[in-house]
């Protein structure tokens, strides 16, 4: 299948996570088995990577205008114990928990420097991430970041990188009736 161009995709990612957890392991088993009967994965995108490459439903979950041909550019499955950080690209601007201070520049540069992205995945602990907001001086850990400023830490979750459009809300009920759980749904677009 021909594959459109990366720079033509969308410009946002749609994660699925349970609403309650699953046992490890078992989530991504499920969720792989469940993206596969519904075809929309397809086997690899990049295997090293364990990347998933979009399945011929994938324009029917995310159903953009008819110009592509796939849905998304790739899907990964994320199931350990140490969370991830949800959004995995730049697509928030964050605040500071105790001052509202704009901390976007301090928040980015940390998670540079942090070395975490260059560990195997469920690798890195971003519960360890602290950095000090450079207004108030006050220390700011991720988790305190998650009601006001849309991130996730989640152990568990789907993404659909780069989609072409937002999920069709019936594709989200069939993928959680096949996986035997509830699933959350949330988008974020580059920033
Ligand atoms: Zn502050």
């Amino acid at each position: 299948m021909e594959i459109t161009s990366r720079d033509t995709m969308g410009e946002m990612d749609v994660n699925l996570f349970p609403e309650d957890r699953l046992p490890v392991r078992d989530f991504g088993i499920r969720a792989r088995r469940a993206l596969t009967e519904l075809r929309i994965i397809d086997g690899y995108y990049e295997e090293e990577e364990d990347l998933l490459a979009a399945g011929p439903n994938s324009l029917k979950a995310f159903p953009g205008d008819a110009d592509y041909m796939v849905g998304f550019e790739y899907c990964s499955v994320y199931d350990f114990e140490n969370a991830d950080l949800v959004p995995g690209m730049p697509a928030l601007e964050p605040r500071c928990p105790h001052c509202d201070a704009d901390i976007d520049e301090t928040y980015y540069s940390t998670l540079d420097e942090s070395g975490l992205y260059e560990l195997p995945r469920g690798r890195a602990d971003f519960m360890k991430i602290q950095f000090i907001c450079p207004v108030c001086e006050r220390d700011i850990r991720l988790p305190e970041l998650e009601s006001n400023s849309g991130l996730l830490l989640l152990k568990q979750h789907i993404d659909f990188h780069q989609v072409v459009d937002y999920i069709k809300p019936a594709w989200v009920d069939r993928i959680a009736r096949r996986m035997g759980c509830r699933l959350a749904i949330r988008s974020y677009g580059y920033t």
